[in-house]
């Protein structure tokens, strides 16, 4: 699907409707010359000085009137025990069956008027092969909100026109 952005008045192809944070908004209070030392990262899992574990996850977000989900991929903090019990799963069939780990959001979401780090939510264990599942816990936080209610079609292109012009 093409559409015409509103920012730079271009057509562009492909409107998203997945987009992702490279690392935790921890690694970026890091100086860069002390990343590789602090942080171990992986597609999936981040560890920061040996103390701080994050998971990427998928946040999911109806769109109305649409056969497809929006996501977004987002850090999450989880505590050692869970993050431990994760990786021992990893590779396990029937993982999906584990009670939700709680956490917090690590990422911050362009897009809202307040910021999402911090927002606590369940991670909800995928069959292998698949990221886990970001329920928020219910509040007033207008990203809660969309995952309550789902977006239009028009927000998933503001989300997208915002994302690729930064
Ligand atoms: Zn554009």
């Amino acid at each position: 699907m093409s559409y015409r952005c509103k920012t730079c008045g271009e057509t562009h192809e492909g409107l998203p409707f997945t987009w992702g944070s490279e690392a935790p908004a921890l690694c970026y209070e890091i100086p860069e010359i002390e990343r590789d030392r602090r942080i171990e990262m992986s597609s999936d899992q981040c560890i920061v000085d040996g103390t701080n574990y994050f998971v990427l996850g998928r946040i999911e977000i109806r769109v109305v009137n649409s056969a497809d989900n929006f996501y977004w991929l987002a850090w999450v903090s989880v505590s050692e025990p869970d993050y431990d019990r994760m990786t021992d799963l990893w590779q396990s069939m029937g993982r999906e069956t584990e009670p939700p780990y709680s956490c917090t959001l690590s990422s911050e979401l362009p897009c809202y008027s307040e910021s999402t780090l911090g927002l606590a939510a369940q991670l909800y264990t995928q069959p292998v092969g698949e990221r886990p599942f970001v329920v928020f816990d219910l509040s007033d936080h207008p990203i809660v909100i969309e995952q309550r209610n789902g977006i239009t079609i028009s927000r998933v292109q503001e989300i997208g026109e915002k994302c690729m012009h930064g």
